[in-house]
């Protein structure tokens, strides 16, 4: 009875933290849903006077909302994948990280295991050792993080945003950028157009007889100039770490490699930056339909570069010995 009990406690708990997680996504629905009802029917039927210009509010305002909804849906259920399974310890591997007590031994199974499943790891742990994720009990591949949130290890961890109920990562970065993108946009559109009567409530001196619909165009401002301002500074800050070819979690703590932290590892120049998250076509750039490159397990490097360009470098002064000796002969 009472493990039973104690089983739909759990049950009662884990629905409530659901619940809870999702009430910010409820709220910008909410918010989404009313800035609907008062851009449309408040300020563009009821109070815009001009059909061109009712036209053109519609169009532009719809065109930004279909995108910024998709965009920010695409967010919210991209899939969220685990490590693929060769990170993931043995049974026997775990015990024997169970039995030994001491911090070199664990250092050396793991590095032992990473050898034997041939695993591509750049990146270290504080110690220098290969990072491990406890909870998991896999090996972390390169830019991997564990969320407590999600409970479990995501690939390129951004961070966990409460706004879209889920990590920021590598498979919905595009989309978190798009929907920061198209929320700016939409907002700025709306103070914009709004401006105009907003300034002719505050001249007509309409303070003592607020109507309800002039309240949600005046509302309607502060609203979208709110959020155009917090939007627009997210945008273009993850503007400038996808430039750098960082996330923000990289942006505070630097990875750490075996040479020590390198906060500029992973960028190989502004355009391969860009194309990592967006892809090669320009036409799928600004849609959400996902376009990225890679796998977020494995990243290109610039330390791999400069080490080739070090090897091509041998082989051209190779190259030079081996004229001047055929000279010589
Ligand atoms: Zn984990
Ligand atoms: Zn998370």
């Amino acid at each position: 009875m009472g493990g039973c009990d104690g089983e739909s406690t759990n049950i009662c708990v884990r629905f409530f933290i659901n619940v809870v997680r999702w009430l910010p996504v409820v709220f910008v629905a909410a918010i989404v849903g009313w800035a609907y009802y008062a851009y449309v029917y408040q300020l563009t039927i009821l109070t815009v006077e001009s059909l061109p210009i009712q036209i053109l509010y519609l169009v532009v305002f719809h065109i930004l909302l279909i995108l910024f909804i998709a965009s920010y849906y695409q967010t919210i259920f991209a899939q969220l994948p685990k490590p693929p399974p060769e990170f993931y310890l043995t049974r026997e591997c775990i015990e024997e990280l169970n039995e030994s007590n001491e911090d070199s031994q664990h250092t050396e199974i793991l590095q032992r295991f990473v050898h034997l499943q041939g695993l591509q790891i750049r990146t270290r742990a504080f110690e220098g050792g290969v990072r491990y994720c406890h909870k998991c009990k896999c090996i972390k591949p390169d830019r991997s993080h564990h969320c407590s949130i999600c409970s479990q290890c995501v690939r390129k961890f951004d961070h966990h945003c409460p706004w879209v109920n889920t990590c920021v990562s590598f498979h919905n970065y595009k989309f978190f950028i798009l929907f920061l993108g198209y929320g700016f946009s939409l907002c700025l559109w709306g103070a914009l157009t709004d401006l105009p009567y907003f300034i002719q409530f505050w001249q007509n001196n309409n303070m003592n007889r607020v109507v309800f619909g002039q309240f949600n165009v005046v509302f309607l401002f502060f609203v979208s100039s709110m959020f155009c301002l917090s939007l627009g500074c997210l945008f273009f800050y993850h503007l400038l770490l996808t430039g750098r070819n960082r996330t923000t979690l990289e942006s505070f703590r630097p990875p750490l490699f075996t040479h020590g932290p390198d906060k500029r590892a992973y960028d190989m120049g502004i355009s391969r930056n860009y194309r990592q998250v967006f892809g090669s076509k320009p036409i799928l750039w600004l849609l959400p339909i996902y376009s990225s490159h890679g796998n977020g397990i494995d990243f290109a490097s610039r330390l791999e570069s400069i080490e080739a360009t070090r090897l091509l470098d041998c082989t051209d002064e190779d190259d030079d010995d081996e004229e001047f000796f055929n000279r010589i002969v």
